[in-house]
């Protein structure tokens, strides 16, 4: 079955009952989210699939990357694709997802989907901190809490290998959101090669603040 919203077309099996109660929350928040990143519109309206079939998504991802089990969204080819509840309930680490987290984990996917079309210049190596940090603070923040960042610079960059890496993204982000001004976070979500360069500085800063944070409570 098929949805159609003015900036997103969703893709689902019917016995998935559930979808138009995520279209509605999909509705009420995005208007917020390409504010912060002043889109009127997207390029084009995305598809959002929701795959049934844990080895169809499989399939998908493999495309791209190696499958892990704690994949369960991605926007790896510009749209949002995602696991049915049913299909997320099969792997270890989606054993319990609610249909709240879906939501979130949704929500989280369309802040990257608005990142995309905002950037100008792409890089091979991205920054996943601060795709992460982002996608976090501004789609899913229910869903983590600022933690003291301990983990070295290199460990960050390293997103993919490292501990406890969505929170640490999640607290730079915040450090980010509440210390830069907003025309700074564009210019780097514009140019990431920016960030690049600013980045060991920005972790630095980080990780001094989530300290300062952290022993203040
Ligand atoms: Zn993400």
């Amino acid at each position: 079955m098929t949805l159609e919203k003015n900036n997103f077309i969703i893709t689902y099996d019917e016995n998935d009952s559930y979808i138009p109660e995520v279209v509605d929350y999909l509705e009420s928040r995005i208007n917020d989210i390409m504010d912060f990143f002043e889109l009127k519109s997207l390029s084009s309206k995305k598809k959002i699939i929701v795959f049934k079939d844990l080895e169809k998504y499989k399939e998908h991802i493999e495309q791209f990357f190696e499958y892990h089990d704690y994949m369960c969204a991605d926007t790896n080819d510009g749209n949002i694709n995602i696991l049915s509840l049913e299909a997320a309930h099969k792997t270890k680490m989606y054993a319990d997802m609610t249909l709240d987290n879906l939501k979130s984990v949704i929500l989280h996917e369309f802040v990257h989907i608005c990142q995309q079309e905002k950037e100008m210049e792409h890089i091979n190596d991205d920054i996943i901190w601060f795709w992460e940090g982002l996608a976090t603070n501004l789609g899913n923040p229910e869903e983590y809490e600022c933690v003291p960042i301990n983990a070295s610079n290199d460990d960050i960059n390293n997103f993919n290998c490292s501990a406890n890496n969505y929170p640490i993204a999640f607290t730079i982000g915040k450090y980010m959101l509440e210390k830069y001004s907003h025309e700074e976070i564009l210019e780097y979500i514009k140019y990431p090669s920016r960030i690049l360069e600013d980045s060991e500085k920005i972790l630095n800063d980080a990780r001094e603040w989530s300290n300062q944070n952290n022993k203040t409570r």
